[in-house]
């Protein structure tokens, strides 16, 4: 697969990544934080919904190991983790984590380039 293709088609999610930003939905009616992208709120039905960058500190929810990546691109990083995030402000996001992240850890995003794509990475936030 050529790389200078994105795998993940544009959205007001992905033109955040772009950006090295993390977003997510909030209902505007009820201010409900919603996971995924949606056309309404999972919580009281409002189509009011408004995009808003996280501050991209969460918990690992779930994590699996990669040892055998896709692509060319993320076989230079691997091995690696694939997570789900519980983001501070509610939702949930999948994302890249660094290698040996453990449910329960405290994570930070940094902004991943690889290839064409533009991705969230996870990595333990450090002590305080
Ligand atoms: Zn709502």
């Amino acid at each position: 697969m050529a790389t200078d293709t994105p795998l993940i088609p544009s959205t007001p999610f992905t033109q955040g990544l772009a950006a090295g930003r993390l977003r997510y939905q909030r209902c505007q009616a009820c201010g409900s934080a919603l996971t995924g992208q949606r056309y309404a709120c999972t919580q009281c039905g409002s189509a009011r919904l408004a995009w808003c960058d996280a501050v991209g500190t969460g918990t690992v929810y779930a994590v699996s190991a990669v040892h055998r990546a896709p692509t060319e691109a993320f076989r230079a990083l691997a091995p690696y983790a694939l997570v789900l995030v519980e983001l501070d402000e509610g939702p949930r996001v999948m994302a890249h984590g660094a290698s040996g992240l453990a449910i329960g850890e405290r994570v930070v995003a940094h902004p991943l380039q690889v290839g064409a794509q533009p991705l969230m990475r996870f990595e333990r936030q450090p002590a305080p």
